[in-house]
């Protein structure tokens, strides 16, 4: 749909329009969920290029590249394709193009790789062998995380070590050397020509202050600076925007405080509050209008939020219908509580002729997505999983992209260890260690060491290394001929050896792996076939992917249509019409490792915020008495996050408020009996075997139903027709079927036959 300008105005409220029409100068929106806010930035943009703005030099910052792929497309509606040319894209992403661009200031080369978090801690974890230090205390996880945080407070390798106020906490932990982990870590990191995540933000930072005619060129460039949930940004993010912003003073924000859910990951909310201090003249705009939920999801969302003591104030209210009360769905297990979502979602769009991709189910971490996988699959309904074991996490994945990133940049010490023995060579694990080391000591590249292998070995590996060595030239050549990124990877995948060992695995996974591989194939080919990558080298390819996040995820191309499971965090931003909101236990929402400070449960209960204003018409909450935990059975208690929605909204308040409350008892006791409608509605389906269709069952038309008809249903068995209803043109029949019980069901979809 093509909105022209005076259209889009039109559908703006009145702070709405005057921030998209808000010409130079700071602007900060702090608002609540589903006030506008991706909107107004939307239009804002849209704007200022129909305003004549060049979008080469409007630079604005998302949380995911989906969303900016959205954004860059309503945008493309209202002012075509100009829209193209926007800098657009989260943090990473559009600062890995601009050190790609400046790299050599840096000492890299444009070919850099970049580490993902696999590769960093398995890179340090051969750092702390090599050290010999004990791996229990050097927990690699651990070691990461303090250096990331280092990296995202700016805190260098050298600073760390000098100032002993910054390694007083780890000192206090016991581990002294990290310091000089660190500094070995970024040292091989730069060896290998790679970055990892955290040193695309932290070396733009470096960039930034050491070359000022670098700085320069940038805030020339860039006449305008976008950010979106800004509430997320973490340090080195904000110096980097304020730092890009610094001459024409061009910046807009807009986030909400109370949906900050990356304090664990550095995101600071001083940011909002430095914001004014650093930009005093900034104006600000308070967006109090909900357009996204109903009355009851903003009203229970508000009455959570208010117990948080460190908050901005803000009001949101919304002109949009009441909507139905929050239903909280019990079940006695994890399984059990799979199968109540699964059959709610069931129920809800036979009545309501909804669609799969209205339904999102949200939980805290993605191990819980399992027993909902199996219920949904039990009833046919197709879903998807953003996260997890993301496709390219996959193992098979990792091996042919690691080939593919030697080829590109020969210093990659991570992806040299992935495919130096894989195939198999025969090529032990020390023998690897002592060529990566041979490499850092001599300040080279891993390559010299492989190529040259006969200078620092003997005997028997140094044939299959030879060999090794021949084949990357041979891929060498390709890239050095001008193939493109499809050309090459496809001789790749075939002159490794990796396709063919995946062929030859006949186990129903090996096939999956193989298909993986020629899915990976066909989308480097869409990649080099897409009118719009004007780069179709290895190297542009390897930088695209390299920076999906989890929300990322390949769409299935045809078939959208799915129910969408993923955790609260990557929810963010998102909107749906009906929610889940599952596994709202002790221990579990909130997080047992949450539990220990006040900013951390806070942290919690802006994570419910955001799940809960995730909900466009409908939310239900579920948890569950019992689930299994690392291969254990444990029981659980409801969450007291339950007990903090007003009750008023909760289609439980019956019972948790009844008069047999014994409010002696501690509130998450009385919490356990909050039992979902009649409990009757749901458990059938959940608790007796499914029905199996008759043979060939084909639905009837069932315009000629009466009460009285004897029918057979898809799913819920046989039955008899009780009761006929007519309304418009909808046609309901009650059914009392001998499995479930009594059933009202939407004639133009129920599948039924009659008997
Ligand atoms: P979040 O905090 O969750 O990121 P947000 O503040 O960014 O939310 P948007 O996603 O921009 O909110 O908007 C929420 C929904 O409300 C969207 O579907 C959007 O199209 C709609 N919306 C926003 N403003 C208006 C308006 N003035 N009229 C009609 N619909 C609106
Ligand atoms: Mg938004």
């Amino acid at each position: 749909t093509i909105l022209n300008h005076n259209d889009y105005l039109s559908t703006l409220n009145d702070p709405q329009r005057e921030a998209v029409l808000h010409g130079e100068g700071p602007l900060m929106i702090i608002a609540g969920a589903g006030s506008g806010k991706t909107r107004v930035l939307t239009y804002r943009i849209a704007h200022l290029i129909e305003n004549g703005v060049d979008p080469f030099r409007i630079l604005s910052l998302t949380f995911t590249n989906k969303a900016s792929g959205e954004m860059r497309h309503r945008i493309e509606g209202a002012v075509g394709t100009e829209a193209r040319n926007i800098w657009m894209g989260t943090f990473h992403s559009v600062f890995a193009k601009i050190l790609r661009i400046e790299a050599r200031y840096l000492g890299y080369t444009s070919d850099f790789s970049i580490y993902d978090t696999d590769d960093s801690k398995s890179l340090l974890r051969s750092i702390i062998k090599e050290y010999n230090l004990d791996d229990k205390t050097y927990k690699a996880n651990v070691v990461f995380n303090r250096i990331s945080g280092a990296k995202n407070r700016l805190v260098s390798a050298d600073d760390y070590i000098n100032n002993p106020a910054i390694q007083a906490d780890d000192e206090a932990a016991k581990m002294k050397e990290i310091g000089r982990l660190y500094k070995t870590y970024a040292t091989r990191c730069f060896q290998a020509n790679a970055m990892d995540f955290d040193d695309l933000l932290f070396n733009t930072n470096v960039l930034f202050r050491d070359f000022p005619d670098v700085l320069y060129k940038y805030q020339h460039k860039f006449q305008h600076v976008m950010v979106d949930e800004f509430q997320d940004t973490n340090v080195s993010q904000y110096l980097i925007t304020r730092k890009l912003s610094a001459v024409h003073r061009n910046i807009c924000v807009v986030g909400d405080d109370a949906q900050s859910i990356y304090a664990f990951r550095g995101a600071n909310i001083e940011n909002i509050l430095n914001f004014e201090k650093d930009f005093p003249d900034v104006r600000t705009i308070k967006l109090e209008q909900n357009y996204r939920s109903t009355g009851t999801i903003v009203n229970a969302a508000n009455s959570v939020i208010a117990r948080n003591k460190s908050q901005l104030k803000k009001e949101t209210f919304t002109a949009n219908e009441e909507g139905s009360l929050i239903d909280v769905l019990k079940a006695g297990s994890d399984n059990e509580e799979g199968r109540l979502v699964a059959t709610a979602i069931f129920e809800e769009k036979m009545q309501k002729a909804l669609r799969n991709e209205n339904f999102a189910i949200l939980y805290r971490t993605n191990a819980q997505s399992r027993s909902f996988e199996e219920a949904l699959r039990k009833l046919g309904i197709k879903y998807r999983i953003i996260g997890g074991q993301s496709f390219y996490q996959r193992k098979e994945i990792k091996d042919l992209l690691a080939y593919l990133r030697f080829t590109v940049n020969q210093r990659d010490e991570e992806a040299f260890k992935r495919i130096i023995n894989l195939p198999k060579r025969g090529i032990g694990d020390s023998t690897v260690a002592k060529i990566a080391v041979a490499a850092s000591e001599n300040d080279l590249p891993i390559w010299d060491v492989v190529a040259n292998i006969g200078n620092y070995a003997s005997g028997r590996t140094i044939t299959p290394i030879d060999q090794f060595a021949t084949l990357i030239k041979s891929f060498k050549i390709l890239v050095e001929e001008g193939k493109d990124a499809y050309e090459v990877a496809a001789h790749i995948a075939k002159a490794s050896g990796i396709l063919r060992e995946l062929y030859e695995d006949k186990t129903v996974e090996g096939l999956s792996r193989y298909e993986n591989v020629q899915e990976l194939l066909n989308g480097i080919k869409e990649f080099v076939d897409n009118p719009e990558s004007e780069d179709k080298t290895l190297s542009a390819f390897l930088q695209s992917v390299s920076l999906l996040t989890n929300a990322d995820e390949p769409d299935d191309n045809n078939d959208n249509d799915r129910v969408t499971m993923m955790t609260i965090h990557s929810a963010k931003g998102l909107e749906f019409r009906n929610v889940f909101i599952v596994g709202l236990e002790e221990d579990l929402f909130p997080s047992q490792m949450m539990l220990e400070s006040r900013q951390d449960l806070e942290e919690e209960r802006r994570l419910f915020y955001v799940a809960i204003t995730r909900a466009e018409k409908r939310l239900s909450f579920s948890y569950a008495e019992s689930r299994y935990q690392w291969g254990r059975l444990k029981m659980c208690e409801p969450s007291r996050f339950l007990l903090e929605v007003d009750p008023k909204f909760l289609n439980a308040s019956r019972i948790l408020h009844g008069p047999e409350r014994d409010s002696s008892q501690p509130a998450a006791s009385s919490a356990r009996n909050l039992v979902q409608r009649k409990s009757t509605e749901y458990k059938p389906v959940s608790n007796v075997a499914p029905h199996i269709p008759s043979e060939g069952f084909v639905p009837t038309d069932t315009f000629d139903l009466a009460e009285g008809d004897k029918v057979e249903h898809l799913k819920f068995g046989f039955g008899e027709v009780t009761k006929i209803e007519v309304n418009g043109s909808d046609r309901k029949a009650t059914v009392k079927f001998d499995l479930v019980g009594e059933k009202t069901l939407l004639l133009s979809f129920a599948k039924l036959r009659i008997l």
